[in-house]
């Protein structure tokens, strides 16, 4: 099996190249914007989403943390306003995360399609989006938006632990490591993300739940967005949300067993 497309145009941006890019699939690319709340478990579904379907994880979150371990003194001041939002867990504002993106458009055109992961938060980013992919000449194929009960969502969030070195991620309770705070994978030391405190956990939920009506909203009205209850095993909801895709748009083919080569849709 091919290694996973490497993401360094998006995650470097400024006309990097991607080493291993991803390989264009047998039909149309996918390209598919994830929504929920953080901890919902839209990683895991982008995670599952890009093996199966030979798409790139196109996070903007992923952005912001490999910009943090770049040295301070390379920060712009709008990168520097950007963390400090990230540690208090509130939104970082639309124009840097626009320009973010703006910058790494060819992402948005990439020969084997993508999945959108923590972008657009707002109506003013999915407008700008919408005029993005507009320029790139390509279409969305769906919205998901996957959705937990609040104190679910807390509870996955604050037990989180995640392994800074292999990115592997375990839960207190629900999937312990072997040995308490070291990874399965890599023997490296497990930490708590910043943004996964408390207090940090209950401002990101206020920020989730003050932006996602008008979105859903937004994406409703185009006939894109896809419902997703996200309870269950990272399969059993993958199945779900393409039952429910093909509910609203027939012609999307359900992409529910493994592929068995990179890039073709199953
Ligand atoms: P995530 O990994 O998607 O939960 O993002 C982590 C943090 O990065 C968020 O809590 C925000 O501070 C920031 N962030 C990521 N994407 C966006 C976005 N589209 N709009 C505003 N802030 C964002």
């Amino acid at each position: 099996m091919n290694s996973p497309p490497d993401r360094t145009a998006w995650l470097k941006g400024g006309g990097a190249l991607c080493l291993n890019p991803p390989t264009p699939p047998r039909g149309a690319p996918w390209r598919l914007v994830l929504l929920g709340a953080p901890g919902v478990g839209k990683g895991s579904q982008a995670d599952l989403l890009c093996e199966r379907l030979g798409t790139c994880h196109l996070s903007t979150g992923d952005v912001f943390r490999a910009a943090r371990r770049a040295p301070t003194g390379e920060r712009s001041p709008a990168m520097q306003t950007a963390f400090e939002c990230m540690h208090r867990g509130e939104l970082v504002p639309d124009a840097t995360v626009v320009s973010l993106v703006a910058e790494r458009k060819a992402c948005l055109h990439c020969a084997g399609g993508f999945v959108l992961d923590g972008f657009p938060r707002t109506v003013a980013q999915a407008e700008a989006l919408e005029i993005m992919l507009e320029d790139q000449g390509v279409g969305l194929d769906a919205v998901f938006d996957y959705q937990l009960p609040l104190e679910e969502i807390v509870e996955r969030l604050a037990g989180r632990r995640v392994c800074p070195v292999c990115k592997a991620i375990y839960h207190l309770t629900g999937h312990p490591p072997r040995i308490e705070g070291i990874c399965d994978l890599c023997g490296g030391p497990l930490v708590q993300r910043d943004d996964d405190r408390l207090e940090a956990v209950y401002t990101r939920m206020e920020a989730y739940t003050a932006t996602i009506e008008p979105l859903l909203a937004f994406y409703r009205q185009r006939r894109q967005l896809v419902v997703v209850p996200a309870h269950g095993s990272p399969q059993e909801v993958y199945e779900r949300a393409w039952a429910r895709a093909a509910v609203l748009r027939p012609g999307l083919a359900p992409a529910i067993t493994p592929r068995t080569g990179p890039g073709g849709k199953p």
